[in-house]
């Protein structure tokens, strides 16, 4: 994981965050302690992929939501149309 310490102005952990400040106290992080351009690039595209996550966790409870009551409602439907 990307560890890079404590911050030297508050004492908090660095967080993972493509800023180079410290997200607490808003101190300009030293550069041993900025993340690099690569590992930026990881991170941002951790946080898509969890946004991602959560949009598709979200959709299918919906789509299964739906697609229940759907079908519930179709069968009975079906059935009364051969009866015809
Ligand atoms: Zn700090």
């Amino acid at each position: 994981m990307n560890d890079k310490g404590n911050c030297e102005s508050c004492g908090r952990k660095i967080q993972n965050t493509v800023f180079d400040k410290c997200m607490y106290c808003g101190e300009v992080l030293p550069k041993h302690q900025i993340f690099s351009e690569n590992e930026k690039e990881t991170i941002l595209a951790n946080q898509k992929q969890a946004e991602l996550d959560e949009a598709k966790v979200s959709k299918s409870k919906s789509n299964n939501h739906f697609g229940r009551d759907g079908g519930v409602f179709y069968l009975g439907g079906d059935s009364g149309g051969s009866c015809d």
